[in-house]
């Protein structure tokens, strides 16, 4: 038999469904595809019986001819998802003996639909991060190397145990969630596709929150057609998050290979930034020609407010976050060190609980919205995001249907690279990704290519709102003109 991991999740329905295998079979192989993947860290908790025991079931619903839409397909979920009964911590120590009693809506759909949990994925602790180096668990090693260099990589963050993992073939598909890039970034460091779905469209209950204006949960595959699938499932109204819209979800499958004649595609001048790499110039530009190619027109526009979107998001994030993050005090939640008094076991509990970039944004955040700075910097970040997201309804008021951008300014970078350094060098990560959160839009990233030294690159395309069946639709374009990357030296095996 081929090796079932290798299936996209498209195939590998098909292979259930004319019975060539059942999922009991398939989730075996993921479950030792993970035992010999230690080495990348990309899972934090593997629950073998659990998966066995749903694989079970749906072979029998399989059986009985009721299989849903992810009938006995073994799925990873970033640690950010509430799993009942099963440890759910976002990587940080001050969660570590969190088990929760509810399971967040995104999985819970999942599993209607006949999803078959692997385990808990590594992400940067809370998602703060792009490089799953904050993580309590430690880093993600990313399955890609450069080309005859054995230097570990940085699989992306936050998200970075779900782009290792289907990257690595160790799950056919996997949960992330994106407050700034932590879909389409990770997705474009491992070569595997990733969409962040319009703001509320997916339901953000029971997800830890990070920056909840912000926040949104999103799929990962190696094809496009098989991000689709899982959108589909994961999407849909929710009357436990009040931000999350009631309308109808469309069948994002149908809208992969549909045709892109006639679509009007912005190239954003602001995002030709200083210092771009040449090869992410080229990625681009044969984005583009590939799009006009199949039928689309190609316009320049402008996005004028772009430069403020990264300072502006990192005042808005850490706000956010320094508010979500008051509840882990050592009382309801997780951890708590005692001390002399509540005060001191506060302290106590959040020095302790809370690993270093978590501790900078929580004080980063408490003085942006401190009474003295409040206007001075909160207000003023948030009156930049109304700017921001004018631009995209200007560019979009004019005829526009999506807009192209490269996803990152670089390829993957080593681990320990950018964590000496000033944190900024890593918020410069986000610089093509944070606006698209800042406007609640839509964003894709698809593979496009390879770097001069073999890493993944991906390309970017951001729709307008509730328009993510243009995104598919454009994305598969890229894909089929690019050709698939993906890891062939299975070296973490060895
Ligand atoms: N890298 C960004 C940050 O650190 C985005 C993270 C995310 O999208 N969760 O805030």
């Amino acid at each position: 038999m081929t090796d079932l991991t290798k299936l996209s999740l498209t195939a590998a329905r098909e292979g259930l469904a004319q019975g060539e295998f059942t999922s009991v079979e398939l989730t075996g192989a993921y479950l030792d595809a993970m035992e010999q993947a230690r080495a990348l860290n990309a899972y934090v908790l593997e629950t073998p019986e659990k998966p066995l025991a749903m694989a079970a079931e749906s072979d029998k619903r399989m059986a009985a001819v009721e299989g849903g839409l992810l009938e006995g397909l073994p799925l990873g979920i970033k640690d950010m998802f509430c799993t009942e009964g099963v440890p759910t911590t976002a990587c940080s120590n001050i969660l570590k003996t969190f088990v929760p009693q509810y399971e967040s809506t995104v999985t819970a759909n999942l599993w209607k639909a006949g999803g078959v949990m692997l385990g808990k994925l590594n992400n940067d602790e809370f998602a703060m991060g792009s490089s799953n180096e904050t993580s309590a668990f430690g880093p993600v090693i990313s399955p890609w190397r450069r080309d005859g260099d054995t230097t570990p990589l940085v699989p992306g963050g936050s998200s970075g145990g779900s782009s290792a993992a289907v990257a690595a073939y160790l799950c056919a598909g996997a949960t992330g969630t994106d407050t700034g890039g932590s879909i389409r970034q990770p997705a474009a460091f491992t070569g595997i596709v990733g969409i962040k779905p319009t703001y509320g469209r997916c339901s953000r209950w029971g997800i830890v929150a990070f920056a909840s204006s912000l926040d949104q949960a999103g799929p990962f595959a190696r094809t496009v057609n098989d991000t689709a699938l899982l959108l589909g499932a994961m999407a849909g109204y929710d009357p436990k998050d009040s931000t999350c819209v009631n309308r109808p979800v469309p069948d994002y499958v149908q809208a992969v290979g549909a045709s892109i004649k006639g679509k009007k595609i912005g190239i954003p001048r602001e995002y030709r930034v200083d210092g771009m790499a040449d090869e992410i110039d080229a990625l681009w530009k044969s984005g583009a020609k590939w799009l006009e190619e199949a039928g689309a027109e190609i316009v320049d526009v402008s996005l004028p407010h772009t430069k403020y979107a990264l300072p502006a998001y990192y005042i808005v994030a850490p706000a956010e976050a320094s508010s979500n993050l008051a509840r882990y005090d050592g009382v309801r939640y997780g951890v708590r060190v005692p001390g002399r008094d509540v005060v001191e076991m506060y302290e106590n509990t959040r020095a302790a609980g809370f690993g270093p970039e978590v501790r900078r944004r929580i004080m980063i955040g408490t003085y942006v919205l401190s009474a003295g700075y409040y206007d001075a910097y909160y207000v003023r970040a948030q009156k930049v995001r109304s700017l921001i997201k004018g631009d995209f309804d200007a560019v979009f008021s004019h005829g526009v249907d999506a807009i192209l951008t490269p996803t990152t300014p670089s390829p993957a970078f080593g681990i320990g690279e950018k964590m000496k350094a000033d944190p900024v060098e890593m918020y410069l990560n986000d610089i093509f990704t944070v606006t698209v959160n800042m406007a609640g839009l839509p964003g894709i990233s698809v593979p496009a290519g390879l770097s001069a030294d073999g890493l993944p690159l991906g390309l970017q395309l951001i729709g307008r709102p509730f328009e993510e069946e243009t995104l598919f639709s454009l994305a598969e374009v890229v894909e089929e003109a690019a050709g698939r990357v993906s890891v062939e030296d299975l070296w973490w095996r060895k």
